[in-house]
């Protein structure tokens, strides 16, 4: 493989460069490719830079291109590896993908582990009390925010590991304990960051992305009305340019992370026109906290995710300068259905936490607890119940980290939007699923606020409606499969 890769290692490159370049080849028998198995994978060893690496030919038997991954970890050590793109490989085959086997590699892996022992150790012995709180905890924010934990799928200029892969590590370990952090992470980066990090202006990126990737901020987005949720495409807010400012009058509804103490901007849908069709057009704006006539509503009493943010946004003549529209005029509604892909991914991620935790809550209680002078666990009624938690979380495992891989490799839109959809469908339902029959094991202690069963009880329930509905995933699945469903 040694002549795969040539040329000498460049100094490190300079922070905006996007030119791909030579860097030294170290082989490594034991790298784990991309997708399993025993396809060709060969580690580059990081001149620190994170950058592209040049390859001078294919791998013989790679019917694709090739792609890099940086693997990051806040503070470590950086290394690129270089993988075929299977991705290419599966166009007009695509259930390969989606079926193989499917690993992480070793950095992922030990990623995972630093992120357990940081949630085991920091974040659950406080969970009870944030939830009973019902505030988002900005300690917590700020203990994640510390890890790294908000810059993991960020762009690296703006201090951002650039791995989403490592985005949903962060958000299942998290959400394996606390649903309500996980959910704030996943907001955080989903909704607020990367809308900006793929649509905003040098000047925007600039001025809103270092705090937003080092936690120290939050951003929240708004597209949900009170009269467009699914139908996202009727919001009724308008924005009129009128002297360079964009005049918003309007309202949003159940917007996350959009009044803690640090929230600084919530990007907002919003008819800027009528096209000739009769269709609106929607464009995106930023909204800066703080903005007079942009007012943040009472938190919501929600039935789960106690410690996350959720709040009722009005506009009332709220004048935004006109360069603070986000990508271009008219586009708003596209770029959000874009953003929503990669955040249906990191909600499955979130719901695989959720089943994982209930796996292992029921599993130990089965294992303690005694009825008719045997384990309950011995009888087939529980035990079987709980396997099948495994069977939830090793399917749901796969589904994430393939969508998680197409992303981070490159994939036709279509096909991560197929995938996104598939993994959110099965992750969020077998969550649902999950916390119903691991509070069943409980008995009645599962309807105890005491035992966490009954908090993941409450909190999946919404896994299945938020970032796009059950239903609205069955629509995308089924079009992609011709079928001419409404
Ligand atoms: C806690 C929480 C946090 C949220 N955070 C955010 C946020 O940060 N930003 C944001 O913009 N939004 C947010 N949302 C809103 C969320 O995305 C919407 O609630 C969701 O998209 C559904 O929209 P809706 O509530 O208007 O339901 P509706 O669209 O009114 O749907 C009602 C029911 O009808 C079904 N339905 C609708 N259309 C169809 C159809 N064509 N075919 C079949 N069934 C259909 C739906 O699946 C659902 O079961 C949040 C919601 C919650 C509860």
């Amino acid at each position: 493989m040694r002549d795969l890769v040539e040329g000498k290692a460049k100094p490190p490159a300079a922070q905006n460069e996007l030119e791909p370049y030579p860097v030294p080849i170290v082989e490594d028998p034991s790298a784990t490719p991309a997708f399993g198995g025993k396809k060709p994978a060969v580690l580059v060893k990081s001149d620190g830079s994170k950058r592209c690496v040049k390859l001078i030919r294919e791998l013989a038997n790679s019917p694709g291109s090739i792609t890099h991954q940086a693997l990051l970890r806040p503070k470590c050590r950086h290394d690129v590896y270089v993988n075929v793109n299977y991705a290419d490989k599966v166009n007009g085959d695509r259930k390969d993908l989606m079926t193989s086997s499917f690993s992480l590699g070793e950095e992922h892996n030990d990623f995972r582990a630093t992120v357990a022992d940081f949630a085991a150790r920091d974040l659950a012995p406080q969970v009870e009390r944030w939830n009973a709180a019902h505030e988002a905890p900005l300690e917590a924010i700020k203990l994640m925010a510390d890890l790294g934990l908000f810059g993991l799928a960020g762009p690296e200029e703006y201090g951002g590991a650039g791995d989403f892969t490592s985005l949903c590590i962060a958000i299942e370990e998290i959400g394996k304990v606390d649903q309500s952090l996980g959910i704030t992470l996943e907001a955080a980066v989903g909704l607020g960051i990367n809308p900006i990090a793929h649509f905003g202006t040098a000047e925007q990126k600039a001025r809103w992305l270092p705090d937003l990737i080092a936690g120290r901020a939050l951003a929240a987005f708004g597209l949900t009305e009170p009269e467009a949720g699914s139908d996202a495409g009727a919001t009724r807010t308008r924005a009129t340019l009128v002297d360079h400012e964009w005049v918003i009058n309007g309202s949003k509804q159940f917007i996350t992370n959009s009044g803690t103490d640090i929230t600084s901007l919530c990007t907002v849908t919003a008819r800027t026109d009528t096209r000739d069709n009769g269709k609106p057009e929607i464009s995106a704006i930023i909204v800066p906290t703080g903005t007079p006539g942009f007012e943040v509503g009472p938190g919501y009493a929600k039935l789960g995710w106690h410690a996350s943010d959720t709040h009722p946004l009005t506009f009332a003549d709220a004048r935004i300068p006109e360069d603070h529209l986000l990508g271009e005029r008219g586009q708003g509604y596209q770029q959000f259905l874009s953003i929503l892909d990669g955040g249906r991914v990191a909600i499955a991620a979130l719901a695989l936490g959720c089943i994982r935790a209930c796996l292992e809550l029921a599993t130990q209680y089965a294992m303690q607890r005694t009825s008719f002078g045997v384990q309950i666990g011995r009888k087939q009624g529980v035990a079987f119940q709980i396997a099948d938690l495994d069977v939830m979380a090793s399917a749901a495992h796969q589904l994430v980290y393939a969508a998680a891989a197409m992303r981070d490799h490159g994939v036709s839109a279509q096909e991560f939007n197929r995938a996104a959809a598939i993994a959110k469908l099965y992750a969020t339902e077998s969550a649902v699923t999950a916390t119903r029959i691991a509070t069943q094991v409980f008995g009645g202690y599962g309807f105890m606020e005491e035992y966490p069963v009954a908090r993941f009880y409450r909190d999946a329930k919404v896994l299945e409606i938020g970032e796009g509905t059950s239903e609205v995933q069955r629509i995308l699945i089924a079009r992609r499969l011709g079928l001419p469903v409404e």
